[in-house]
């Protein structure tokens, strides 16, 4: 199983780390030892002073797909849940100036907590999906599917030209804007629409 994630696919979370807005998806990858489940908590890691969260919408991938086509795109996903794409903001920044890939900042145990999963068919996905996360109670991130830039079926076509996805490898469909940090103690709760899928407590 692997971990795609896609950056900078919500144009004012790109713009709130002074990032262009990309004109194909910006993709990275995270092991599979950085998922943790079931609302495991979070240990803040030694290495870093600035985690940051990201919470994100997530599909799980249940076919394999190579050069998909865009008219069956929506057909190598069928359940949707919530992650977090922890993210040592300060160690990015470095490898960034540098030009340097993002793995150690992105791809550290523990950095993607996944929700339980929904079958697609039970939201109503119309008006897209509601997210949000709530810190400590008070709400920090609130999202909407419709304002990706890609789509679900866009990131499904894109990426299998390039790697071939399998039954399980999960997609983290990008970051809404206001990430911010994360400190012991800390509580964070995600939603989709009024339905609770993550409640993790930093430790
Ligand atoms: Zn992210």
């Amino acid at each position: 199983m692997k971990v795609i994630a896609i950056g900078r696919n919500y144009r004012e979370h790109a713009q709130e780390l002074n990032n262009p807005v990309p004109d194909k998806p910006v993709i990275f990858l995270k092991p599979d030892t950085a998922v943790t489940k079931h609302n495991r908590d979070f240990y803040y890691p030694e290495f870093s002073n600035e985690i940051h969260y990201e919470v994100e919408v997530l599909l799980q991938i249940c076919k394999e797909g190579k050069h998909v086509n865009p008219k069956f795109a929506a057909n190598y996903y069928d359940q949707i849940g919530l992650g977090i794409d922890f993210t040592a903001r300060d160690v990015q920044q470095t490898l960034k100036a540098k030009s340097l890939p993002w793995e150690l900042a992105k791809g550290f145990d523990g950095s993607a907590p996944v929700s339980e999963w929904i079958p697609k068919e039970e939201l109503d996905t119309a008006g897209g999906i509601g997210f949000r996360l709530d810190k400590n109670g008070a709400t920090v991130q609130q999202g909407n599917t419709r304002d990706m830039i890609f789509t679900f079926e866009d990131i499904i076509v894109f990426v299998s030209r390039y790697i071939t996805l399998r039954r399980g490898d999960i997609i983290f469909t990008g970051t809404p804007a206001g990430v911010g940090p994360i400190a012991i103690g800390d509580r964070l709760e995600g939603f989709i629409g009024e339905r609770q899928l993550l409640d993790i407590h930093i430790k």
